[in-house]
């Protein structure tokens, strides 16, 4: 933990350490950012990050046994990939020049010959090669033979405030840090009951010692301390945090993250004027 001390109060510096990273999914720690503060970054990485999803469908033809307003609601759920800064945000007006528009176009144009198909997110064309079905195998309908659609379809930017389909994150959860002290003293190292214990395997015998072999992987469950209650003691630091969240595909994790806490600034700096236009008023 960093720490930096005056004489009189101690201030203690922020700090992101990653702990796991691919490409869908990011781990956290998030040191000395409490948890009911990285709670809020939580909230605004699932209703505040803004996504692509279609908003607007026509329909020309749908010979389908689905009813029109289902089949637009199907294809609105469809995650897709976002290229950022490239489409109008809500709350931008469209770029004049049309370099930035205000939505993409996507077409679904499709017919069953002589045997039944299923119609798949990979049938669905885009004018934009930045933006296209984040997996091709969503099922939308099924056809029999002879019926077919025809559908035109706008994707706008949307927050997932507005509608769960604009969420770009399918898991995002903040807890403590876990704290795992084994005394020094009592240990014979050998009866290994609170190893056998653990479902996570966060702790190992290696060379004679008890150590903690991946903390983060701690689900604070207790069940080793139940198994030895007089060396093991489990708690929970909440003035650090760890978050961890899984990307549905529209954007990176890393993406999600860094939006996410240009918005938590923004709103931070939106109350901060607020504040002073209060005070100013009341002066
Ligand atoms: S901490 Fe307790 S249960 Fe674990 S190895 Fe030592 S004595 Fe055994
Ligand atoms: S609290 Fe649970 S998960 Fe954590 S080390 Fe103990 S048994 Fe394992």
């Amino acid at each position: 933990m960093t720490k930096k001390s005056t004489s009189k109060k101690s201030t203690r510096s922020f700090k992101i350490e990653f702990i796991e990273e691919s490409d869908n999914r990011i781990m956290v720690l998030l040191r000395n950012i409490p948890v009911t503060m990285a709670n809020s970054i939580r909230r605004v990485i699932i209703s505040h990050v803004p996504t692509l999803a279609i908003e607007r469908v026509f329909i020309f033809r749908n010979d389908s046994l689905m009813n029109d307003d289902m089949l637009a609601h199907r294809l609105g759920l469809i995650p897709l990939t976002t290229p950022l800064g490239k489409y109008a945000l809500p709350e931008e007006a469209p770029d004049e020049e049309g370099s930035k528009p205000e939505y993409a176009e996507l077409t679904l144009t499709i017919e069953a010959k002589d045997k039944p198909i299923t119609v798949l997110s990979s049938d669905i064309k885009s004018k934009d090669p930045d933006v296209k079905p984040v997996s091709g195998d969503i099922e939308i309908v099924r056809l029999a033979p002879g019926q077919g659609i025809e559908a035109e379809m706008w994707a706008y930017m949307g927050r997932g405030k507005d509608h769960a389909k604009w969420s770009p994150v399918s898991v995002s959860v903040v807890r403590g840090l876990p704290v795992i002290r084994i005394k020094k003293t009592g240990c014979n190292k050998k009866c290994k009951k609170c190893v056998e214990a653990c479902p996570k395997g966060v702790l190992a015998v290696k060379k004679g010692q008890l150590i903690v072999k991946d903390l983060y992987k701690c689900t604070t469950c207790g069940l080793c301390m139940e198994a030895c209650p007089d060396i093991i003691k489990v708690s929970i630091d909440e003035t650090s945090s760890i978050l961890y969240l899984e990307s549905i595909g529209q954007l990176r994790p890393i993406e999600i993250l860094s939006l996410a806490f240009d918005e938590v600034i923004k709103k931070l700096d939106d109350f901060y004027s607020s504040l002073n236009e209060v005070s100013l008023e009341n002066v």
